[in-house]
């Protein structure tokens, strides 16, 4: 009877930890993915108008599921902002730059890596201990390290401008990302000490689709250069979309028309055979 019910209580608990598992929560779910470390990290090529290289890449994460299948970051990032989880999401992240890049980022010392960071990370100036220490320890040097900020995660503005006049005398360059799709006007630009400003790919789509929004990119790109902040285009899927960039003056951009976010090991074969040409 005793072995019987012992035998009973281990099912009971193998059912229990099956169904919980089932009936985990989404933030359940990413709080595992944490713990097993489950992020990996694609690299976007960033490249030069004018010239058609690649100068650098932006840093894109993705939850990898132990089956294989890839999670898009807007399915997971609102919720681990929320929750906190993000800090351990960007520390990974980093990690992963650090261990993939150093090699390449040590050869190449031109080339610059674009981190995304949310508002929890660059509120407190986290952000600058963390890349510093991680990315520093694999031979990156401060000038190659551009860190993306999006208008939400500017929102206070004494503590981001705190944060980023911090970060430009460490050396790295500080870009506002997806500009133009908040509230931020000319006024709370002019009052960061930004280096660059990302055109959002709604911009992008609108050129030379006479909308309303077609006259927005040409303005926002006046007002960048008249900050001396240098533009990245982001989503430029097309040879008009590029010329158009090109011929308003923006320098940079990325998109599918170049290359799509691609694994560490595609990235370098990439940078390899760009710089070779
Ligand atoms: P984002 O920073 O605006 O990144 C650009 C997004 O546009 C990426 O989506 C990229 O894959 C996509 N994209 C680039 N070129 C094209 C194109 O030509 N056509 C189209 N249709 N899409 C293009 P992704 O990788 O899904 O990332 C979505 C967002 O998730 C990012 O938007 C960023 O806000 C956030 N994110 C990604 N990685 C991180 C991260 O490590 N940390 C944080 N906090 N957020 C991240
Ligand atoms: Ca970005
Ligand atoms: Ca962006
Ligand atoms: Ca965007």
């Amino acid at each position: 009877f005793l072995a019987f019910g012992s035998f009973a209580t281990i099912v009971i608990i193998a059912l229990v930890i099956r169904m919980s598992r089932k009936r985990l929560s989404p933030l359940g779910e990413l709080a595992i993915a944490v713990r097993k470390r489950e992020f990996v990290v694609h690299y976007q090529p960033i490249i030069e108008l004018s010239s058609g290289l690649c100068v650098g890449a932006e840093a894109l994460v993705r939850w990898q599921r132990p089956d294989g299948t890839l999670v898009r970051p807007d399915l997971f990032i609102p919720l681990a902002e929320q929750s906190g989880l993000i800090r351990p999401i960007t520390d990974q992240v980093i990690d992963a730059i650090g261990r993939e890049l150093g090699p390449l980022f040590r050869k190449h010392r031109s080339l610059h890596v674009a981190i995304n960071f949310a508002a929890d990370d660059f509120k407190t100036g986290r952000v600058l201990e963390t890349v510093g220490h991680r990315l520093g320890n694999h031979g990156f040097a401060n000038d190659q390290i551009w860190l993306e900020a999006t208008e939400r995660g500017l929102m206070d503005i004494d503590e981001a401008r705190k944060t980023i006049a911090e970060a430009r005398t460490r050396g790295y360059s500080v870009a506002i990302d997806d500009f133009g799709t908040g509230y931020s006007s000319l006024q709370y630009l002019q009052s960061l000490p930004l280096d660059a400003l990302k055109i959002d790919k709604s911009f992008v789509d609108a050129i030379n689709r006479q909308t309303a929004t077609s006259a927005v990119i040409a303005h926002i790109i006046e007002m960048a250069k008249s900050l001396s902040l240098s533009i990245i285009a982001e989503g430029v899927e097309t040879r008009e979309q590029a010329e158009y960039l090109l011929d308003h003056g923006v320098e940079f951009c990325q998109g599918w028309f170049y290359a799509k976010p691609m694994p560490a090991a595609d990235f370098i074969d990439y940078v390899e055979t760009s710089l070779q040409r």
